[in-house]
């Protein structure tokens, strides 16, 4: 039986200040999942006006930065024992598969706030070198309001990139998910209320982004927008910021070259450049969606690439043994399908897939190879945000590079090879935010996760990221 949802504002359930709703649906069946309460202008004012509040009195202003940490931690010991619960229901909203879910995203999500969480009484500022008769220093403060917007990928591991270190740093935050997967935050705020999260610090605002988004990130009392989701919506939410001059991060699209040199371990590289394009239906920016495969070696890797891209198996998300579930709507398959007649078009070679597979009444595709594709062809250029891959065939390392480097985008790129020397060329070389060496799409709380070109700016995760949700404040003192 389909649920309700109301927005999480103040440590209050409330409908809408208009009453409206919008469904959620259940990608894999098409059945409606929720149907969710609907925010707009007036409600994120609401929501601003208690992350406020919560900022600048009461329990958490107050709070010692150690108690802080530890109050975070609990939160995170809390959402440990609903892990699975929480896996199922975002399976449910956004079709990634059960144990992709479990294992990956769940687990890697609440790692990042135990990481946060440690760092909460390590935000410090400097003693500064001082003339005499002076004392100068300075103090590392958080800004104030986040306002957070969230896209459908990994609404739960993406909103905790945002949520962990801003509320380590002492902000406070409103979250607008995205439309298609509002369900897993408003489930997961209910474990941050019940680990004692005081009033107001953390909100969330479901809605559009056209209304509710739109109302976030221009909000005047926003101290900063954190952003997760493609080029062209970055660019409209960095116009709306510059209103108010507010600062933004932008995790962008990508567009990510994974290139396979003749000297690689073919056996791996196989099985990582696979993981690089299938792994979440394809829909994970930092996916390798376009495959370099050098030309001494490429019908032997190409051959081994297709069969075992054949034995994939598309289905239920909930069932342990699908290797890909269903994209997260009806308009993202009508784009694939869309993309794939371009390739065709343009004189691609659509090897396998291309076509919606028959599972339920779901959304979903078939794994997809393109070959002999050029870097001028719009499926070389870009983003799919599906499984396509499109394979080009390179010469040698300077072909390589020049192909890879030769797109709008630079979040990740992947190289394998055993030549240790080149590895080090090509990681100078390469125009990204990440480069994975002999393995792709790999994450961490330590490693600083962005991107360069359109992809972005800003980095999360790592100790840096604690530097976007933080101001320096320099002290003079006369002694
Ligand atoms: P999207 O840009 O359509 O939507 C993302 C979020 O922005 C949603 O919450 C949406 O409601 C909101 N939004 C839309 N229009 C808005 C507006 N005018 N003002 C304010 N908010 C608005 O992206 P998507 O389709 O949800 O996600 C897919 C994209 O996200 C892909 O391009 C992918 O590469 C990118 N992505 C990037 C990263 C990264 O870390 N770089 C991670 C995941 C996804």
């Amino acid at each position: 039986m389909e649920q309700s949802y109301q927005l999480f504002v103040d440590g209050e359930w409330m409908d809408s200040i208009s009453k409206e709703t919008f469904k959620s649906y259940n990608p894999a069946t098409g059945e409606v999942n929720a149907v969710v309460a609907k925010g707009g202008k007036e409600d994120i004012d609401l929501a601003v006006k208690a992350a406020r509040k919560a900022f600048q009195s009461g329990p958490w202003a107050e709070m010692a930065p150690s108690d802080r940490g530890r109050l975070l931690n609990k939160v995170a010991q809390e959402l440990w024992k609903k892990a699975d619960y929480l896996a199922e229901v975002e399976t449910k909203d956004n079709g990634l598969p059960i144990n992709e879910n479990k294992m990956i995203a769940m687990p890697s999500m609440i790692d990042v706030l135990e990481f946060y969480a440690g760092l909460a009484n390590k935000v410090q500022g400097e003693t500064l070198a001082s003339p005499p008769g002076r004392f100068n220093y300075t103090l590392k403060e958080p800004l104030g309001v986040v306002g957070a917007i969230i896209p459908w990928n990994f609404p739960l591991m993406l909103a905790m990139w945002k949520i962990a270190p801003a509320l380590a740093a002492g902000n406070t935050i409103v979250l607008k998910p995205a439309e298609q997967t509002p369900i897993s935050l408003l489930e997961m705020v209910k474990i941050f209320k019940k680990a004692g999260i005081p009033d107001g610090v953390i909100n969330v605002v479901p809605g559009y982004g056209s209304d509710a988004g739109n109302a976030l990130s221009s909000h005047p009392d926003v101290d900063k927008v954190a952003f997760t989701g493609s080029t062209s919506t970055g660019k409209i939410i960095m116009q709306a910021a510059s209103k108010n001059l507010k600062p933004v991060s932008l995790e962008l699209g990508g567009k990510n070259p994974n290139i396979v040199f003749d000297d690689a371990n073919i056996e791996n590289a196989v099985n990582g450049s696979m993981f690089g394009i299938y792994f979440g239906q394809g829909q994970v920016c930092a996916s390798g969606s376009r495959l370099y495969v050098q030309e001494s070696i490429y019908e032997q890797f190409m051959e081994a690439f297709i069969d075992k891209a054949q034995k994939i198996k598309v289905g239920n998300p909930l069932d342990p043994t699908t290797h890909m579930g269903p994209q997260v709507s009806e308009q993202q398959l009508e784009r694939i399908e869309h993309f794939v007649k371009t390739g065709v078009d343009q004189g691609a070679k659509l090897v396998i897939g291309g076509e919606r597979a028959k599972v339920d009444n779901g959304n979903f595709f078939t794994p997809t190879v393109f070959e002999n594709v050029s870097s001028d062809m719009t499926i070389a250029k870009e983003e799919i945000f599906g499984p396509v891959l499109s394979v080009i065939k390179f010469k040698d390392e300077e072909d390589a590079l020049q192909k890879a480097n030769d797109t709008l985008y630079g979040l990740t790129s992947g190289i394998w090879t055993e030549n240790l020397k080149r590895a080090h060329r090509m990681v100078k070389g390469l125009q990204s935010g990440t480069v994975y060496v002999n393995t792709f799409s790999m994450l961490d709380s330590v490693a600083p996760f962005g991107g360069t070109k359109q992809s972005g700016f800003g980095r999360e995760l790592g100790i840096q990221a604690l530097d976007m949700y933080t101001q320096t404040k320099n002290v003079w003192m006369d002694l």
